[in-house]
């Protein structure tokens, strides 16, 4: 089959023709310029950038984007200039390339060193154009989705520097989504066997708790029908990787078990206004009597990245805890994707706003940068950024 007809069709549901036409012409020469290299799976190499562009394009990014994502290795692998590139494709395509392969490029004396280096670079990239850090990041997911085929000691740096990096990157810039499959793929990598045991205690604990998670659903489904306000109600479930983060917080000197963390249960509410996020938040708090000191709200003073939400745990039937989350069905967008909602919802004043904090924070950054000329130093000061807690 013809690897780019997948890709076309991603792309015909939200370019022009004459975009698709161009994206097209930037495969012929990945593919071209690729020919005979292979995966460490052994599969054609075309199948990466390939693939790095349809996690884009599902986000709807622009043809400039995707075209710098199916070509992200062609400076790297093969003989293909820049200055090519740019006759072919543009300046643009041509300097998200090279943003992209700079990322990559440098080789460290340590470790330590090349990891912090490589940080304060796709920092600077990010201040430069956000979309090379986007392209990286899908590279970085696609990577770690076909992790398997590399050497374990291989794979668990690479689970490492995924944690450690490109996650906290993705949270920053409010991707939650990219961030949660990079960390649980992470995670897995990482240990397997830690990984395989939760995997398989979540899988057991859902099948127990089935009733008692939609029972509570319909209860406020039902208070909020009888009120007359429009919502939908949804269980949410713990990743292994959250649930892991979980066990290893300690409450006073004793770590955390697994039931405890399994006896709260998530729920999402979301509904079209804000207004209605308090009302909601009103007849939870009526329905069920809320812990004290649990309440935050994340509608009137956002997290850093643009967060926006209620949260609230109230005491449930047997006394279990019950995590609920309120927003709007933006909110919520914004909670999936970040800045990348911009793209993918053609962008409101709300979704804008995401992107203008992650640019702020952006040129924080570069403030830093300027201050402190030694990169590890610079990566502790931004660590401290990214890990709040
Ligand atoms: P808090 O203790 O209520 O302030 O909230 P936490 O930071 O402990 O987060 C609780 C839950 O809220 C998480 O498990 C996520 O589901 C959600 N959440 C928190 N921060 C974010 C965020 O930045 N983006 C998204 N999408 N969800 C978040
Ligand atoms: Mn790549």
């Amino acid at each position: 089959m013809y690897l780019f007809s997948g890709l076309k069709e991603q792309l015909q549901s939200y370019l022009d023709a004459s975009q698709v036409q161009e994206v097209e012409q930037a495969y012929v020469l990945a593919r071209d310029a690729h020919d005979g290299q292979l995966r460490s799976s052994g599969d054609p190499y075309i199948t990466h950038p390939v693939a790095v562009a349809k996690i884009l394009a599902s986000l709807h990014l622009d043809h400039q984007t995707i075209m710098a994502a199916i070509l992200h290795d062609v400076i790297e692998d093969c003989e293909v200039t820049a200055e090519e590139l740019t006759d072919k494709f543009g300046e643009r395509v041509s300097d998200l390339v090279e943003g992209v392969s700079k990322l990559t490029q440098i080789k460290f004396r340590s470790r330590e060193e090349a990891q912090a280096e490589n940080f304060r670079k796709m920092m600077m990239a990010m201040v430069e154009d956000l979309r090379v850090v986007l392209i990286k990041l899908a590279d970085r997911l696609h990577n770690m989705r076909t992790l398997g085929s590399l050497r374990p000691d291989k794979q668990r740096r690479i689970a490492k520097e995924t944690i450690e990096i490109y996650a906290p990157i993705a949270n920053r810039l409010g991707m939650y989504a990219i961030r949660q499959e990079l960390e649980e793929l992470g995670f897995a990598a990482k240990h397997p066997m830690r990984y395989r045991v939760i995997r398989d205690s979540v899988k057991k604990a859902r099948g127990n708790r089935k009733e008692i998670v939609s029972s509570i659903c319909n209860n406020i489904q039902s208070r909020l029908d009888t009120e007359h306000i429009v919502a939908d109600v949804t269980g949410r479930e713990k990743s292994p990787f959250s649930i892991y983060q979980k066990m290893l917080e300690k409450v006073g000197e004793k770590t955390k078990v697994f039931d405890d963390i399994m006896d709260v249960y998530g729920f999402r509410v979301t509904t079209d206004s804000e207004d209605n996020c308090y009302r909601v938040l009103g007849q939870l708090h009526n329905l069920y009597r809320p812990v004290p000191g649990r309440f935050k709200d994340y509608i009137a003073i956002p997290k850093a990245n643009g967060y926006q939400s209620l949260h609230t745990t109230l005491k449930g039937p047997h006394g279990l805890h019950i995590e609920v989350q309120i927003r709007t069905t933006t909110m919520d967008q914004m909670a999936e994707n970040g800045v990348a909602a911009h793209w993918l919802y053609k962008s409101g004043n709300d979704i804008n706003r995401a992107e203008i904090r992650a640019r702020e924070w952006m040129r924080n950054l570069l403030e830093l940068q300027k201050n402190t000329g030694d990169s590890l130093e610079f990566i502790e000061s931004v660590k401290i950024d990214l890990f709040p807690d």
